[in-house]
């Protein structure tokens, strides 16, 4: 395999420094050359506002926007572009769907089942909609070993759920939802799927037409591309029938003072000026994507997060959460009896960067019984040396731990 993650390395300018290790790629990638040199073009050469302009700069931009969509729809290998909608990422994404489809599918007694894993991004927006409606919020809990509990869903899915939201790689703890298995079972048990794939993207190809979700949610800033733009890809049907999100411009047919009818697909789902520059930096970032060899990308991603697991469970005194072989982009951890936060200011001096916190994922912090851990989320520019030096300041700290006891 030719996979050199130094050599990957160098297409991304703001790792070119010597004084940062950054293993907080789960929060947001570094943006290679490619996506940035997209957005200074759009700016530089065909900066405009999309759709209805009648000169050619309007033209330009709006080629380069839906450009972007038609490169997105073949990066999710979508049926159809029409079905992918911009947002502002996930948070967005699934705002829209819980109150769009929310409120066409969610009645008294209705059920949404989220993972225990789920972001605050998937709990607070359907756990509001349950409110409106009438409608309740079960989680699919974990099992014993810190996976999510197959026996429990069976017992969930019998329920009848209305809306199943799987979190096909926790942000957390950087483990994996069956995802495959799973959504034909809640399919059958004629549930509506949803997957938030906002850790997924990054590290393995999306193929929705064999995924078979009804809807895929996912930020543009954690796949090396922009903040402020994400995607909501839905079934056509289901976005046919759904009512509009937000009201304005851009997404309606017609207006007068009396009535308004709404745009069709993807325009209905897309009210005022979108987010042009990010859009195409996101397409940049597909494009960009598709051509690497992510399998070689993947494996080695793979391979150094084994490489870390196996490094951390060595130590005395720190605990793993749900550190499994499969785990994708992250592992969780904590130093025994430290606060969390502690730890994170000590990488933070030995100048490496990781994430200490509930990261927004406080019900699972409960099940776990902590207030929070490190999690420490690799990208394919991060190499061994990098965990060696995380494992180095670990180590020091433990040391200066029990000298001090
Ligand atoms: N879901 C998951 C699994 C995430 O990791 C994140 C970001 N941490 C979100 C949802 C929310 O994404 P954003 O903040 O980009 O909208």
């Amino acid at each position: 395999m030719s996979f050199d993650p130094y050599d990957f390395r160098l297409q991304f300018p703001a790792l070119a420094r010597d004084d940062l290790i950054y293993l907080d790629n789960a929060a947001t990638t570094h943006k290679p050359t490619a996506v940035l040199e997209a957005m200074a073009q759009f700016y530089r050469q065909d900066n405009a506002n999309v759709h209805r302009g009648a000169h050619r700069l309007s033209a330009r931009a709006t080629r380069a926007f839906e450009g972007a969509r038609h490169t997105l729809a073949r990066f999710l290998n979508a049926p159809a572009s029409e079905e992918v909608i911009f947002t502002r990422g996930t948070t967005e994404s699934m705002n829209l769907l819980a109150n769009s489809l929310g409120q066409m599918v969610l009645d008294e007694g209705a059920l949404v089942l989220v993972d225990a894993w789920a972001h605050h991004a998937t709990i607070v927006p359907w756990q509001q909609a349950a409110a409106r409606t009438g409608a309740t919020l079960k989680p699919i809990p974990l099992d014993s070993k810190g996976r999510l509990d197959e026996v429990a869903f069976a017992e969930l899915l019998a329920l009848g759920p209305q809306v199943v939201v799987l979190t096909a790689i926790s942000n957390a703890l950087g483990a994996r939802a069956p995802v495959d298995r799973w959504l034909p079972k809640a399919q059958a048990a004629g549930a509506i799927t949803v997957v938030d794939g906002a850790q997924a993207v990054a590290h393995e190809p999306v193929d929705l037409q064999a995924l078979g979700c009804d809807f895929y949610a996912f930020s543009g800033h954690k796949m090396y591309g922009p903040t402020g733009i994400g995607v909501l890809w839905g079934r056509r049907d289901l976005l046919d029938a759904m009512p509009p999100y937000q009201f304005g411009g851009e997404m309606i047919q017609s207006v007068s003072f009396e009535r308004s009818s709404f745009n069709v697909l993807p325009f209905k789902f897309e009210a005022g000026t979108p987010a042009i520059a990010e859009a195409i930096g996101l397409g940049a970032a597909a494009n960009w994507l598709m051509a690497q060899d992510r399998r070689a990308i993947a494996a080695h991603e793979q391979a150094l997060l084994s490489y870390a697991r196996e490094r951390l469970q060595s130590l005395e005194g720190l605990t793993l959460y749900s550190a499994f072989e499969d785990n994708a982009g992250s592992l969780a951890f904590n130093v025994d009896g430290e606060h969390h936060q502690d730890v994170g200011i000590w990488l933070d001096q030995a100048g490496i960067a990781v994430r200490c916190g509930h990261h927004c994922c406080q019900p699972l912090m409960s099940l776990l019984g902590v207030r929070g851990t490190c999690r420490l989320s690799i990208a394919g520019y991060n190499h061994h040396d990098e965990i060696d030096a995380l494992v180095a300041a670990l180590t020091d700290y433990l040391e200066f731990l029990y000298d001090d006891a």
